[in-house]
């Protein structure tokens, strides 16, 4: 599959259309996920097009994966979590249904089940309170 400039991420990166904006440096932004699994489900997505991890340049992991540290301590921190997951999918057979990559970081708690994946939308409203709790811990 070749990138798709037109892709939502693509969009959101270019600031074409809105996010719940959690962190951005130089080379990766984090914002909220829009169906989330779990309460402060957030994505951290690199800069750099790549349709997945599979085509990516390796030299976008380092910052990648800073980033994924920092915003896992943050939503474990500031959702009083007892865990956090890191998921990333990669083709639509595994999952994938946005094609820019992207990891996710999902809060868990000890007997809270994970919501299903791409399930429900969650309000504007709950996304910024749990994006500001994230934010304080950062
Ligand atoms: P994946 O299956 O890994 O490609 O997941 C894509 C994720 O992006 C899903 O969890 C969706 O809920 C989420 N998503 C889709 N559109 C948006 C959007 N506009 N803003 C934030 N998250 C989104």
């Amino acid at each position: 599959m070749t990138y798709d400039t037109q892709n939502i991420f693509a969009k959101i990166l270019r600031g074409e259309i809105p996010c719940t904006k959690v962190y951005e440096d130089d080379h990766t932004i984090a914002f909220m996920d829009i169906m989330p699994q779990a309460d402060g489900h957030t994505l951290v997505l690199p800069k750099a097009a790549s349709v997945n991890l599979l085509d990516a340049d390796a030299s976008t992991f380092a910052a990648l994966f800073a980033s994924v540290q920092k915003i896992a301590r943050a939503v474990k921190t500031g959702m009083g979590a007892d865990g956090v997951i890191i998921t990333q999918f990669n083709e639509a057979a595994a999952g994938q249904t946005v094609f820019h990559l992207h990891v996710h970081v999902i809060p868990r708690w000890e007997g809270v089940a994970l919501r299903r994946h791409s399930g429900t939308m969650e309000s504007p409203d709950v996304l910024k309170a749990n994006a500001a709790k994230i934010i304080a811990a950062l």
